[in-house]
């Protein structure tokens, strides 16, 4: 059976008229390119200088896509989600730190994440950026290979440490956490670990996640070799598929440092793979969990119907469905009320540390052509049939 996309009641029936007419503002805003990158300038500059943002950021873009400040300002929403049958994963989106205290509280605010999840949520569920827990130029010397100092050794043992806390944490109370995927120059440092924890702490069920970005050429290969690796060790593999988010940094970097881009060739090998990757997973649903972070349509149907082909339940503990919140809400509502698992990324933070995440929004909408245009036209579909 289809899922109807298109039902904008369904999708928007828990947004008022005026959330509808914020939201089409929000989103007309963005969808001008030219606006995007100047707000985006002016607001890495003003942080430059410290110039506060928060009053302009907070009651705009940060509304549209973050649950609030504090994992308390997020329970409202955390709460609507529920009683649509949506599963909130709190992202704690602080990324980019470079000391050892904002590692140590992002840490403590992941363990207060987990406990948080496991007390109100049906499968309860967190996720993490390892940028938050360690240095970025670190992750890159280990993810080269590179030789690390006395010094640097003690460092990285501290973010395995922090790491492994958080995984015990989460393995203890059974709530599951998804690792994301982050830029290649440190993404093998980041599998290596995903790889550790899942083996470590995925005995029973999956609790850890690892992300893969199917705009890799190479993610397919590494899919079908953890698939054989868990197999043999006798392990649950976790994995979140996403499409990945940092394209263009990946290609502008690729030529400035003149090596070729592990990115694919062009969208259209991105979403073969992912598709691909799909099937995949669900031929090995035996060993395999799996969320499928997508906002592609397409994606979503191409796995309604593996489910069907398959004679999966739709709300099969080992699948789920996942977007972002803000984002295609007619592609989780009308999932979550047919019956699917689904569940929604839901950000908070200090507005200031949420910017990364608010940019990379506002770019990826942008650039990637279609999705702002498809958020506002169902908007505006909703809006005229409200009317009607
Ligand atoms: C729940 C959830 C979790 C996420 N977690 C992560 C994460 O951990 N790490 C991460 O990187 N991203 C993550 N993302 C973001 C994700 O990677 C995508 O940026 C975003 O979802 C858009 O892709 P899409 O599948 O929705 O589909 P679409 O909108 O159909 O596809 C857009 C994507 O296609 C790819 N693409 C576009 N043009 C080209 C081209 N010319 N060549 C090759 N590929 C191209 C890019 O990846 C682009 O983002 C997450 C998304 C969701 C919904």
């Amino acid at each position: 059976m289809k899922v109807n996309f298109q039902d904008t009641k369904v999708a928007f029936k828990h947004r008022s008229n005026s959330d509808l007419q914020f939201a089409k503002w929000i989103f007309k805003l963005m969808g001008n390119p030219r606006l995007t990158n100047l707000m985006t300038g002016l607001t890495l500059f003003a942080l430059k200088i410290n110039f506060p943002v928060s009053w302009i950021v907070k009651p705009t873009i940060f509304k549209q896509f973050c649950g609030g400040t504090s994992i308390q300002d997020s329970d409202p929403t955390y709460r609507m989600l529920a009683s649509n049958g949506i599963e909130a994963i709190l992202d704690y989106s602080v990324e980019g730190q470079e000391e050892e205290k904002s590692f140590n509280h992002v840490h403590d605010e992941l363990i207060r994440l987990i406990e948080n999840a496991k007390q109100h949520s049906k499968v309860p569920t967190t996720c993490l950026k390892v940028t938050g827990l360690a240095r970025f130029a670190l992750l890159e010397k280990v993810n080269e290979n590179k030789e690390l100092s006395q010094e640097e050794k003690l460092e990285y043992n501290n973010v395995v440490q922090r790491l492994d806390r958080i995984c015990k944490k989460a393995h203890d109370l059974g709530v599951k956490i998804y690792i994301d995927a982050e830029e290649s120059w440190v993404q093998i440092a980041i599998d290596r670990l995903a790889e550790v924890m899942m083996k470590k702490y995925n005995d029973k069920s999956a609790i850890v996640f690892t992300t893969l970005q199917m705009y890799r050429h190479d993610k397919l290969q590494y899919l079908n070799d953890l698939i054989a690796l868990s197999r043999k060790e006798n392990y649950r593999l976790g994995v979140k598929l996403v499409r990945g988010a940092y394209l263009e940094k990946e290609n502008e970097r690729a030529i400035e440092l003149n090596y070729p881009t592990p990115t694919q060739p062009n969208k259209e090998s991105t979403d073969r793979d992912y598709d691909q990757a799909l099937t995949t997973v669900v031929e090995n649903i035996d060993v395999v969990e799996v969320c499928a972070g997508s906002h592609n349509e397409k994606s979503a149907e191409h796995l309604v119907e593996l489910l069907e082909k398959h004679n999966l339940p739709k709300d099969h503990d080992h699948i789920f469905f996942s977007q972002l919140y803000g984002m295609s809400d007619n592609i989780s509502f009308n999932l979550a009320t047919n019956g699917y698992n689904v569940s929604k990324y839901l950000p908070y933070g200090p507005v200031k540390d949420t910017l990364p995440y608010l940019i990379r929004r506002a770019e990826e909408n942008t650039s990637v052509a279609g999705q702002m245009g498809k958020e506002l036209q169902l908007i505006l579909t909703e809006i005229s049939r409200r009317k009607q």
